[in-house]
């Protein structure tokens, strides 16, 4: 059932539209920011949803049981628009002027209001973003636009002033941790570094735990961090080549590596392995920080740091991954 219950974490949102729902009040624009995948479209989604209820619960909980309420959540409303647009790096002139301002004037089908969802509003031109002003400044008393944006920074701030702005924030480690043993029905050990991992990204969190993908990479770095000591001269050029076959997800492997080298930083200075993300590897993080010093584990995260930077620059791939294998090999000892 997609009620508020179900909005993971965000419990100011929560009781902003609750609070709304109960004034009454609402306004005709909401700004909602997050990160990609944090579930702006899903807070978006429920309270629409909760505004075209017909029989909401307490807290004008949508009750997932009414027509409308089906209706919202098959994604069929008449009066649950969401904007789209035709090009996928720009939001124009156009599709706002299609889809919503000469739509608006439209009187809802069925119910009290008529609500428009726009996905990355960031990428409204700034054209766009002034055709939609007019609609902002004088919009029909049934419309509500609900524009989702990674960045707010991208958007014009006479648009912004006319929104009410919800900014969503990083979940709780531990009830994404909770959330992804109990709905994905992973092991502790897996769920620590999706959350590690996440950052309070619910939606992050949840697609690595079902990624293969993000298995793999999290198995080949460790992997190569385990064995990285006993490795010669050939083993090290084997695993360059192995590492060539990530080159599309070498971030989320070099982040990986990271948190690795975190866990061997936080073991080295408190000789406790509860706190570690690499529950499942304690031993192995044991001997790595018996093996390095404070000094040679700052030098791998830094050396690690750089990897990124000099790959973001396009600086040749085996090289900079050799030069990083090097380092972690170096301070290892
Ligand atoms: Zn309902």
């Amino acid at each position: 059932m997609k009620n508020f219950d179900s909005i993971i974490g965000q419990e100011h949102i929560k009781e902003h539209i609750r609070a709304t729902l109960t004034s009454g009040k609402v306004s005709q624009a909401y700004l909602i920011t997050g990160e990609s995948m944090q579930g702006k479209e899903y807070i978006a989604r429920i309270f629409a949803n909760a505004l075209v209820c017909e029989n909401p619960g307490d807290g004008y909980d949508p009750c997932c049981k009414c027509k409308s309420c089906i209706q919202v959540q098959s994604g069929n409303h008449p009066d649950v628009i969401t904007v789209t647009h035709e090009k996928p790096g720009t939001v124009s002139i156009d599709d706002v002027r299609k889809q919503i301002i000469s739509d608006v004037q439209i009187k809802p089908y069925q119910s009290r209001w008529k609500i428009y969802i726009m996905n990355e509003a960031e990428k409204m031109t700034p054209q766009a973003q002034n055709a939609l002003l007019k609609t902002l400044e004088e919009p029909p008393e049934y419309v509500v636009i609900m524009l989702l944006t990674t960045s707010a920074s991208a958007m014009l701030p006479t648009v912004i002033s006319r929104c009410v702005q919800l900014d969503m924030r990083p979940v709780d480690d531990r009830i994404v941790r909770q959330f992804l043993m109990k709905e994905v029905q992973i092991p502790d050990y897996q769920a620590d570094i999706c959350v590690a991992f996440a950052r309070g990204n619910i939606g992050k969190a949840r697609s690595l735990a079902v990624s293969e993908d993000f298995d793999s990479i999290r198995e080949e770095a460790v992997r190569v961090l385990k064995y990285i000591k006993k490795m010669d001269m050939s083993d090290m050029i084997k695993t360059l080549k192995t590492l060539e076959e990530y080159k599309l997800n070498i971030n989320d492997l070099l982040d990986i590596m990271m948190i690795w080298y975190r866990d061997v930083l936080l073991y080295k200075a408190t000789m406790d392995t509860g706190a570690i993300v690499f529950a499942d590897e304690a031993d192995s993080i044991k001997t790595a920080a018996s093996e390095s010093s404070y000094e040679g584990i700052e030098n791998i995260l830094q050396t690690i740091e750089k990897t990124k930077a000099r790959l973001k620059a396009n600086v040749n791939f085996e090289l900079s991954m050799e030069l990083l294998l090097l380092t972690i090999k170096e301070n290892q000892k």
